[in-house]
């Protein structure tokens, strides 16, 4: 009703206020709203530089969203191996393709676990390239007080609704330091404007996050801990009740991981999924291709083998975890889970 009433629907009073509010809870001096995440990777990427024919580093099991802003700023993706554990980028990966020259590297936090993202940050910078953070899983993730988006030159973060912060449509955010990026990406937003229709800067375009959008935001951000901590309860939950399972459980549930999915990986993947369901449990697999191998990127380049990505892509299944999912649903989550292993 604030929004409707004020009758002013786009880059307003509630942008404003919802971006130094953001800003302040990240922990970095400047937040930039944007209309999705994947508009914040691509902007964020033209900010630090990137343009046609750079490579830029990424991973290849973090659901196609960075290789989508790297292809529309028309540079190439060099796709790198994961950590086995955390299925995060591996530091020794990232080592080898920067002997490659890529001008970027985006780092996602998955499922909204950290990646080990001060190794990443220090190889990185020593190489004089930027970081880029996915923080679209990893809304309030941290390390030693440290948010996700404040390690790197550039935090990037989706507000789909399904996300740990959602708005009630498209959202999206970049947050960071310099000024100078955080200037270029309020440029590149509207139509590359320095002011009203003075084109300053290449490559601008409508992205832009809406009033309605960020009233909402802004009345759900204080409670984005609270729902963290609900979905790291879940997740300790579940993995206190598959310790002993044949299944590869998440690394840690602790203040490192947002909770965004629940992820275990098991070898009969079909078959599991299968009497989940007969028990009424919904599972879904994130992701299923990985980006190396989608149809319509044929050749992609990549460094290593990508042998625990491909492995992951076949083995992972999310299980329900959310703010709000009943304690006695949760319960027959793991009675459906146990069930399968006791067959
Ligand atoms: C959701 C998501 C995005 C994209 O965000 P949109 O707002 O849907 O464009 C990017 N990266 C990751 C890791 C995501 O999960």
């Amino acid at each position: 009703m604030r929004v409707v009433q004020s009758n002013w629907y786009v880059l307003g009073g509630e942008v404003s206020a919802f971006e130094r509010e953001f800003a302040a809870y990240i922990g970095t001096p400047e937040c930039v709203s944007l209309a999705n995440g994947t508009d914040a990777l691509e902007l964020a990427l033209r900010a630090v530089g990137v343009s046609a024919d750079d490579r830029v580093v990424c991973v290849a099991n973090a659901g196609f969203y960075g290789s989508t802003a790297i292809h529309a700023v028309g540079a190439t993706p060099l796709y790198v191996d994961v950590e086995e554990r955390s299925l995060n980028m591996a530091p020794a990966a990232l080592a080898e393709a920067l002997q490659h020259k890529p001008k970027a590297i985006i780092v996602t936090h998955l499922y909204g676990q950290l990646a080990d993202i001060e190794a990443l940050a220090e190889l990185a910078r020593e190489a004089g390239v930027a970081v880029i953070e996915d923080c679209a899983q990893a809304h309030g993730a941290a390390l030693r007080g440290r948010r996700a988006g404040s390690f790197g030159d550039v935090g990037c973060f989706s507000f789909y609704p399904t996300k740990n912060l959602g708005a009630l449509g498209d959202g999206g955010a970049v947050v960071c330091r310099d000024r100078e990026i955080a200037q270029s990406v309020r440029m590149l937003r509207q139509y590359g404007w320095s002011t009203k229709y003075q084109v300053s800067v290449p490559h601008g375009r409508n992205s832009r996050l809406d009033e309605m959008q960020a009233a909402v935001l802004r009345t759900k951000l204080p409670r984005l801990d609270a729902s963290n901590d609900q979905r790291r309860n879940i997740a300790a939950r579940y993995n206190a009740a598959f310790v002993d399972l044949p299944l590869t459980l998440p690394p840690s549930t602790g203040e490192a991981y947002a909770g965004h999915l629940y992820v275990v990986r098991v070898d009969a993947r079909e078959a599991f999924r299968e009497h989940l369901r007969s028990h009424d449990v919904a599972t879904d697999v994130h992701y299923p291709v990985p980006d190396h191998l989608q149809a319509a990127y044929p050749g992609a380049q990549r460094v290593g083998t990508l042998a625990f990505t491909e492995r992951a892509c076949r083995t992972v299944v999310s299980l329900p975890c959310f703010p709000g999912l009943p304690d006695g649903d949760v319960a027959q989550v793991i009675h459906a889970v146990r069930s399968f292993f006791a067959r």
